[in-house]
């Protein structure tokens, strides 16, 4: 087998990396050639049960089938399961992957279904190889741990490429959210227009756009930085599925390439109801540490507002109750401000600094 190195077409503004070496990682396809193509990208990862082993994470890269539409339209980069226990949009991903049709593109679609594919085979966030949050290794190391060598190979071959990003994830098994997509509160006005039509595209029940808590080493804040369009979601949780939330998120991924022109708008490859229909998305913003609930005491979580809960300013949100001590009693936690419940702990046991509830409130962009 051959495994060559990406020839794509590389972007003159990013920034220069602390990296200069290249990757260690490769790609058995041709990222910039024509048509639609299926392939690998090959991590070295030598370890006790394969001394020559590698990591092969799934690639499939769709341009046009002549080069003449490819520099009509930009590029876009999907990418899913950075976290291992998310799942809608790695399955929107992998049926997009099967039956999209180059004839249908312009611009070029690089889509990654299982990014964090050691984690996605174990069902856990973060990586079981080296224990990394590979959402919080950004921009990365190319002779890092496995996590590092991905995260560089993403932000200085894939990010490099694509002029737009969408990272699909969801709550995973702690959290679960009404389902939304994501954006960050940006300064550079015209990236945050930009990026807000997208967010509205997409068509989720609640288009978010999230102050965070801690953003250092996020896929998100790299991308941001290079000034491209970065959409992030947050499509449910549980470690599971539903069948509200794959349509959601089915629909979402085919509105966005329709919104940036690159998929024909009469094609629908993963056969959406009224895919060409933006339903009306609620904006809101988690503007400061009201909207976040974190609990103080371990023990067994009753919610007490659902997700999609409209609560007012000290409503109670859940309670948390002292399992080995029937004398003891529950402690209630409240709403810091007037919004929507937008995500909840899951499991139902909680620990000290456990996220019990995200709150949303409306978000007004003014103009
Ligand atoms: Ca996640």
């Amino acid at each position: 087998m051959t495994i060559a190195r990406p020839t794509g077409p590389r972007d003159d503004t990013l920034p220069p990396s602390a990296e200069t070496a290249p990757s260690r990682i490769s790609a058995d396809i041709d990222l910039g050639g024509p048509g639609k193509q299926h392939g690998h990208l090959h991590v070295p990862h030598s370890r006790n049960d394969s001394a020559w082993g590698f990591v092969q994470i799934p690639i499939t890269v769709v341009g046009p089938n002549s080069g003449a539409d490819a520099r009509t339209a930009p590029t876009i980069l999907l990418t899913g399961a950075a976290h291992g226990d998310e799942y809608e949009g790695p399955i929107s991903l992998m049926k997009l992957s099967r039956a999209i049709d180059s004839g249908a593109v312009a611009g070029r679609v690089i889509i990654v279904p299982a990014l964090n594919l050691p984690a996605v085979r174990s069902a856990t966030r973060l990586s079981p190889v080296d224990g990394v949050n590979l959402n919080r290794a950004y921009p990365g190391h190319r002779s890092g741990s496995l996590s590092r060598m991905i995260a560089d190979y993403v932000y200085r071959e894939l990010v490099a490429m694509a002029d737009i990003v969408v990272d699909f994830h969801s709550g995973g098994k702690t959290l679960d959210f009404v389902p939304c997509a994501v954006m960050h509160q940006l300064n550079d006005r015209s990236l945050f227009d930009r990026t807000l039509q997208a967010l509205k595209a997409f068509g989720a029940p609640v288009g978010l756009v999230l102050r965070e808590l801690d953003d250092e080493g996020m896929l998100d804040t790299a991308v941001e930085s290079l000034g491209k369009p970065f959409i992030s979601t947050e499509l449910g949780g549980g470690g599971r599925v539903t069948a509200e939330t794959m349509a959601i998120s089915d629909r979402g991924v085919t509105n966005l390439l329709h919104h940036f022109g690159v998929l024909d708008p009469a094609a629908n490859p993963l056969e959406v109801a009224n895919s060409m229909e933006t339903r009306s998305t609620r904006l809101m913003h988690t503007p400061d540490g009201a909207c976040f609930v974190a609990s103080a005491h371990v023990g067994m979580f009753e919610i007490l507002a659902d997700p999609g809960t409209i609560v007012r300013k000290g409503d109670a949100i859940g309670r948390v109750h002292f399992f080995e001590d029937p004398s003891a009693a529950a402690v209630t936690y409240r709403s810091g401000c007037d919004g929507m419940v937008l995500s909840r702990h899951n499991p139902g046991l909680i620990q000290k600094g456990d996220c019990m509830a995200v709150i949303a409130k409306d978000f007004t962009h003014i103009d």
